[in-house]
């Protein structure tokens, strides 16, 4: 066995590594995951690397070299590991290096030596430098060498960017202990938390990033996540709020400097605009204003400005929508109705901006609790969900061998069966010829699956009919009732505000079920008067329900089998 992979050598932390910033973690003895600061302080490092005279500048020292040293300086590469040239849209590095083709992979030109020539660095190795710096800010911090890491990756990194990603990890000295998914890993961060609930749940993990928002429907049932669907989209996401204020800047500069030229229209003013910007979204996050200011914006003349929130609010007002209509979208794909979502967590560095909640808030029943910083107190920073999720899964996973976590992770083993129906009963005892609908287990929860539940009989005990069936999730829609007209009176205009308010009044959503197909049913005869009875069901992966019911404190029992 090689030393990396020997379980007892491994140092290992979490890595998030996004096109825009990267984080990386480590979970201390106490199982409480810790967010590193590089040596500037940082916790989210820019993912950019830049270069003077033969000097690598790392995350926010090779961010401000975007204004004078933009060709050597290479953003945005994360998503262009594993794929050719034909295939990437380098759209956002129009500002900063760009890509060319190389071999069967993407590259850039840059001046990495003090050398008057340029190198063509590939994606991989830049990959591979960027990797580097943050193993060993995480080894300065440490005092140890870190050797291991679990990365995150959006769900739909294809296995050919993993390969990649991995190759590159391994340059760096990095042994990837596993790539874990970025909704998983926000979802993990929050129920690993002290005191946190376990409780099955659907969970829609909303990412406003950079340069991509990502959303995924997540069930969790019994402690295992299953991903019910996602959507990609690289047209709603931070660039398009910083062009925002970055136009709104630039048409105030022009409205006070009518002799000035246009800040968007020059490289330098344009990479000041742009940082500019990115800061005052960020400042709007926790104050209600927040000051524009640059040093020589355009043709040597100073700018300074202030901005509102709700300003701001309403320039991204149109971007925030299209982000909201992502996330009921990616519900619709899941086969789900908003009612059925138990919690958002609203993910990604925009999510710190308070409207980006209160929209997806206002998209979804109070029923559903909406974790962001700004609607909910004990939030965990939206920024740092993935790494947190990545160190707890590299502490979970970092004393196994190698092998037995890729089996683990396996898709035969993680990809199971699911139900595709809640499964429950009804109660029937005398005239009663239906029941309530009890869910035992819920729709999406992985199989085998084994549950028992206590059911309270209806009324007056005695002969009882259990039916096992399949409760199939319907959303009763109660249309408010219209007013009836009154008649004209002097009150006129009263009536007429009346009325307009009942228009506004909205229709009532609810979750209700409606039965499917009878598993399995049996007759529990005798039961006490406010007597209970146990359902014990067993669902095997192919489908079998095997079912024993049996009233609390009773004799016997009475036992169903239906083979699916
Ligand atoms: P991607 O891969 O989509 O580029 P990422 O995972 O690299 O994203 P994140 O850290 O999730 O990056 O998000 C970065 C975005 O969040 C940037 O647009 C940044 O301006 C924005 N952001 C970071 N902090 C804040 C804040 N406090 N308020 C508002 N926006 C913020």
């Amino acid at each position: 066995m090689s030393a990396e992979s020997d379980p007892a050598q491994r140092v290992a932390i979490g890595i998030s590594f996004g096109n825009s910033y990267s984080s990386i973690a480590y979970t201390s003895g106490e199982g409480k995951a810790e967010v590193i600061a590089n040596e500037d302080g940082d916790r989210q490092i820019p993912s950019i690397l830049s270069y003077v005279e033969g000097e690598e500048l790392h995350g926010s020292q090779a961010k401000t070299q975007l204004v004078r040293n933009a060709k050597n300086t290479v953003t945005t590469f994360r998503d262009f590991l594993g794929q050719d040239f034909k295939s990437i849209d380098p759209t956002p590095c129009h500002q900063s290096a760009h890509p060319v083709p190389s071999e069967s992979t993407v590259a850039f030109k840059v001046r990495d030596t003090e050398a008057e020539e340029e190198s063509t660095v590939t994606v991989s190795e830049i990959t591979t430098r960027h990797l580097k710096r943050l193993r060993q800010s995480a080894s300065d911090y440490l005092g140890k060498d870190v050797n291991a890491a679990v990365i995150t990756v959006p769900t739909n990194f294809s296995d050919a960017q993993k390969d990649a990603l991995n190759k590159a990890a391994k340059e760096a000295g990095i042994e990837v202990l596993q790539f874990i998914s970025e909704p998983v890993a926000a979802v993990l961060a929050y129920d690993a938390r002290p005191g946190a609930q376990l409780a099955d749940k659907i969970i829609v993990v909303a990412d406003l990033g950079g340069t991509r928002s990502d959303i995924a429907v997540v069930a969790s049932r019994g402690g295992i996540y299953s991903v019910l669907a996602t959507i990609h989209d690289y047209e709603v996401s931070g660039i398009q709020l910083d062009q925002a204020l970055m136009d709104h800047f630039a048409k105030e500069f022009l409205k006070k400097n009518k002799s000035a030229g246009d800040p968007r229209e020059n490289d330098r003013s344009l990479a000041k605009l742009k940082l500019e910007s990115e800061a005052v979204k960020k400042a709007l996050s926790i104050g209600t204003t927040a000051n524009f200011s640059v040093e020589s914006l355009a043709d040597g003349v100073d700018f300074t400005a202030s901005i509102n929130r709700t300003r701001y609010d309403l320039l991204a007002s149109k971007h925030i929508a299209a982000f909201v209509r992502l996330v009921t979208h990616a519900v619709e794909k899941a086969q789900l109705d908003p009612l059925d979502i138990t919690e958002i967590i609203v993910a990604g560095g925009n999510s710190h901006t308070p409207k980006v909640a209160s929209a997806v808030a206002n998209a979804f029943p109070e029923t559903t609790t909406v974790l962001a910083p700004s609607t909910s107190p004990t939030a965990i920073n939206p920024s740092e969900l993935s790494v947190r999720g990545a160190a707890i899964q590299a502490s979970l996973i970092q004393e196994f061998d190698l092998e037995d976590i890729e089996q683990s992770s396996h898709p035969m083993v993680t990809v199971t069966p699911h139900l595709s129906h809640a499964v429950g009963v009804l109660c029937i005892s005398g005239e009663e010829s239906s029941g309530i609908f009890h869910t035992i287990v819920d729709a999406e929860t992985p199989l085998p699956v084994r549950r028992t539940a206590i059911i309270s009989t209806p009324r007056e005990g005695g002969d009882v009919l259990i039916k096992l069936v399949e409760g199939l999730r319907h959303i009763k829609v109660t249309k408010p009732e219209p007013k009836p007209k009154k008649e004209k009176s002097e009150d006129d205009d009263e009536d007429d505000s009346d009325e307009d308010e009942s228009e506004e009044e909205e229709e009532l959503r609810e979750k209700t079920w409606k039965i499917g197909n009878v598993l399995s049913e049996a007759a529990v005869k005798g039961v006490k008067k406010g007597g209970k009875v146990e359902v014990q069901i067993n669902i095997t992966a192919d489908l079998n329900v095997n079912a024993i019911f049996r009233e609390v404190g009773g004799k016997g029992g009475v036992r169903g089998l239906l083979s699916g």
